[in-house]
């Protein structure tokens, strides 16, 4: 699957609003983008103190168990599982409060370049988290639910093997370094009171009511 690169208005808007949540393999590009990574004190405070800098900790999507299954090719659908939700806890980009010549104080992504109105631009770009890169507002939504699957997918594994017991995993089937950070980060955030408050059904319903605006 490949990345979009579309900086329209209408796509920009999840930058002033909700930013895209990250999966494992963006940590270590992201925290080398921002002149992170390669310090010799590059240890887990270090790594929580760029965390407490650049990222939130959200509660994440709900997301039906059926729907999650069926898209992990999974043999067998137990019978009713329709009816239960699971909930995948993410990493997102944090908000900053700017103040704009034009429209005044306002909140945008903390990795926001430039970030009046205008001319926005993402200052990691190459390296920006997967739920920026690999979504667009115009793309159909059977693309789109793919590529969200993948994503959730990859955050669902590190929860699933940093609370496996070691018996209950397979050879190849270890915790990442990156996906050990992940779940540290994630819980380091969460303890210090470091959350996107929103859920992400009210991020998605922000995000549409902006949208809103410009069509
Ligand atoms: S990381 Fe970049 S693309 Fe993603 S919300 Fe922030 S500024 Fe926008």
């Amino acid at each position: 699957m490949e990345r979009t690169n579309c900086d329209c208005k209408i796509c920009q808007v999840p930058c002033y609003t909700a930013p895209g949540y990250l999966v494992p393999t963006d940590l270590v590009t992201m925290m080398g983008e921002t002149g992170y990574l390669g310090e010799p004190e590059a240890t887990v405070d270090w790594c929580m103190t760029w965390a407490r800098k650049f990222l939130l900790a959200s509660k994440g999507p709900c997301v039906n168990a059926k729907w999650f299954l069926r898209h992990c090719h999974s043999d067998a659908i137990p019978y009713g599982v329709e009816r239960f939700y699971l909930r995948i806890p993410i990493l997102v980009p944090a908000i900053a409060t700017v103040t704009d010549d034009e429209v005044g104080r306002m909140d945008v992504c903390v990795f926001a370049d430039s970030p009046n109105q205008k001319d926005l631009i993402c200052s990691i770009h190459q390296y920006s988290p997967y739920g920026c890169r690999m979504f667009d507002t115009h793309m159909t939504a059977g693309d789109s639910d793919k590529r969200a699957h993948r994503g959730i997918y990859a955050v669902r594994e590190a929860w699933r093997k940093a609370f496996s017991d070691e018996d209950e995993q397979d050879e190849g089937d270890e915790l990442t370094t990156e996906e050990g950070m992940y779940v540290s980060m994630w819980l380091g955030l969460s303890r210090e009171g470091l959350i996107r408050e929103e859920s992400t059904s009210e991020s998605r319903r922000m995000v549409q009511k902006s949208i809103d605006v410009y069509t």
